[in-house]
């Protein structure tokens, strides 16, 4: 494996899922899931994790296909993380049905030497404290540290989150988790805030109006790719930073990666769970990234 190398802490999930228009359970989710399937398409991926004696033989492929180092991928005696999670018709509302740490709750991630030298590290959602001792256990002064939260953390781990966010170098939040998290009521104010509090690179999604990137200097807005129909949203923010992190692992620019990660994140919401962009061809992704190229700004 090269150098530059994405490497993935986050979830491992099996997932419930309820749209308005259907229903599936035992879905091969969770955040490093998504992210892995998204990144390994620009960048080799090394995982770390944990699933429960009953992660079925499809994940268990899922991972050996689209992963290059499992070795810090554990499986143990119990329970795999299960999530449910409901939308109603207008999308914009999601309602958790449950969250099972079940293996995850004594979960300590160890990284093997390989795996303490990554160019590049994704802190995919998943609690503070072991996106920290991810951290705690990088060797390399150079990696360049990418985390996601949800508004869980913010409101259950804030403590954690602080901790993280001031060793990390670029942020990746939805706008109304900027807002919980800044008391800020602007987008600029928010991102302002957030640089404050350690990651000098803001990037906040906003959904279907697309993503705005706040550096030290500048600051690169990009659309949505407009898709015509939602079939499951689950995943698209791991889906993003999967794609964003391993533009930047394969040299790609700041603007490159945001559009490798607004296509795929466009083109996982069109599909169940990981389905389209397990399915999407290059064709179709070419096509994206052309259209969301001629309207960077
Ligand atoms: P997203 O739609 O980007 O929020 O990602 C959905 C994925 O996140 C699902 O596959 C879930 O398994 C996973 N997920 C949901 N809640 C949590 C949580 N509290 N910690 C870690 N992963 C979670």
């Amino acid at each position: 494996m090269t150098n530059d190398s994405v490497l993935i802490v986050g979830s491992i999930a099996l997932d419930l899922i309820e749209t308005p228009y259907e229903r599936k359970e035992n879905v091969i989710g969770g955040s490093t899931t998504y992210a892995l399937i998204a990144a390994s398409k620009s960048a080799p991926v090394s995982v770390v994790g944990v699933v429960g004696d009953d992660f079925p033989k499809k994940g268990m492929d899922l991972y050996k296909k689209y992963a290059h180092n499992l070795n810090d991928l554990k499986i143990v005696s119990g329970k795999t993380f299960r999530w449910g999670g409901r939308y109603r018709e207008n999308w914009d509302d999601r309602d958790t049905i449950y969250t099972e740490l079940g293996v995850f709750e004594s979960f300590n991630p160890i990284l093997s030497p390989s795996n303490q030298n990554r160019s590049h590290i994704f802190l995919a959602n998943i609690h503070p404290d072991l996106q920290q001792l991810v951290i705690d256990q990088n060797k390399n002064p150079d990696a360049l540290i990418v985390v996601d939260t949800m508004n869980l953390w913010i409101n259950t781990a804030l403590d954690g989150l602080k901790n993280v966010l001031s060793n990390s170098h670029i942020l990746l939040i939805n706008e109304s988790e900027a807002v919980m998290l800044t008391g800020q009521d602007t987008i600029n104010s928010c991102a302002r805030a957030l640089q404050d509090k350690g990651p000098q690179i803001i990037v906040i999604k906003k959904g279907s109006k697309g993503v705005i990137l706040f550096s030290e200097k500048d600051q690169i807005t990009i659309d949505a790719y407009p898709i015509e129909q939602i079939v499951d949203p689950t995943g698209a923010g791991d889906t993003f930073g999967g794609g964003f992190i391993s533009c930047l692992a394969n040299g790609e620019t700041m603007d490159e990666a945001l559009i490798n990660a607004s296509v795929l994140a466009s083109l996982c919401v069109e599909g169940f769970g990981t389905g389209a962009v397990l399915g999407a061809n290059k064709k179709e992704i070419t096509l994206r990234k052309n259209y969301l190229r001629d309207r960077i700004r």
